[in-house]
């Protein structure tokens, strides 16, 4: 019961990265795989290892990536289902660069459909054309030229960009600025994967920290950082309360980077350290790696 009650949760962490070459994805999506701690799936990456390899799969792709054109669908789907198949993808994956044509997406669809899995999230990097050529110069990789360049952008356009108006129709497409730096493209990508899944929020500042604290719910904070290896372990439970106990309690995190004075107030020490507040008060303080059932007796004391 336990354990089918953890991969409903997560099976919900199921990203598709859409948007033109150039529009960061691969950085955004290694950074999500982070922060949901699921896998991140490039099929390009797949394909250019298959390539130096030598393997069958590479000999055949080859031709494509150099001249920037797609790679066959059926061949594509070979490599995703694999991928797919794989049992670091149970709790959910973040995929990058794929789907690429309406007939990827439909597959990816009907794949998911036979396993009973929900539609993913589809998180499309918007960015002016004009910024891309020169996004992509400078970061130029070395099977790219600038014709390839330029052909990638065109079967983008010709092959990718419809499936902008596909996702829509499915209303699972979260549109996101990509026009500004990559730190803030950031910001936008994790509010929306939160408030898709339900997911305990960030804390922005200190005022809105002082304000939830005035209300009368029970208010659950988790101190964490981003370097901060035990607490990638505690924030998935603090987004499974966050969900279970969504009606009676508040539950955020905290970043102690950005919150140093919230920090300093309750005296946070180790992290992750996860405070429990009724009546503006500070009851509690679980620091460490706990148990899920931990929290949950927690939140029942102080409901009480
Ligand atoms: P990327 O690293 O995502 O820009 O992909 C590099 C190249 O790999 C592309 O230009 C295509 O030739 C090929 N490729 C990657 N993903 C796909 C896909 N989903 N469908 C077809 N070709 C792909």
């Amino acid at each position: 019961m336990e354990a089918e009650m953890v991969s409903g949760f997560m099976s919900a962490r199921q990203f598709v990265f859409l948007g033109p070459p150039g529009a960061g994805k691969g950085t955004q999506a290694i950074a999500l795989s982070e922060r949901w701690q699921v896998p991140h799936i490039s099929t390009g990456d797949i394909l250019r290892t298959a390539i130096d390899d030598g393997t069958a799969v590479g000999q055949e792709a080859q031709a494509y990536l150099e001249a920037g054109e797609l790679v066959p669908d059926t061949l594509v789907m070979t490599l995703v289902r694999s991928r797919l198949a794989q049992e670091d993808t149970k709790n959910g994956w973040i995929l990058d660069g794929f789907p690429r044509t309406l007939a990827q997406a439909e597959a990816l669809d009907d794949m998911l459909k036979a396993q009973q899995l929900p539609t993913p999230q589809v998180i499309y990097i918007k960015v002016m054309t004009g910024l891309l050529i020169d996004r992509l110069l400078k970061m130029k990789r070395t099977d790219d030229t600038v014709s390839t360049i330029r052909r990638r952008i065109a079967v983008y356009e010709e092959e990718t960009a419809p499936l902008v108006a596909y996702y829509q129709q499915r209303q699972c497409l979260t549109v996101v600025n990509g026009n500004v730096p990559a730190a803030e493209v950031a910001n936008s990508v994790v509010l929306s994967t939160e408030q898709e899944t339900g997911a305990a929020k960030y804390i922005q500042n200190e005022a809105e920290f002082d304000a939830l604290l005035t209300q009368d719910s029970l208010l659950v904070a988790d101190c964490t950082a981003t370097w901060c290896g035990p607490c990638k372990l505690v924030a998935p439970l603090m987004d499974r309360l966050a969900e279970e106990y969504c009606e009676q309690v508040n539950v955020f995190k905290l970043d102690v980077d950005a919150n140093k004075a919230v920090a300093k107030r309750y005296a946070v020490k180790g992290i992750p350290a996860v405070m429990f507040f009724k009546g503006g008060e500070l009851k509690e303080k679980l620091v460490g790696v706990k148990p899920y059932t931990a929290f949950q007796e927690a939140i029942s004391r102080h409901l009480a």
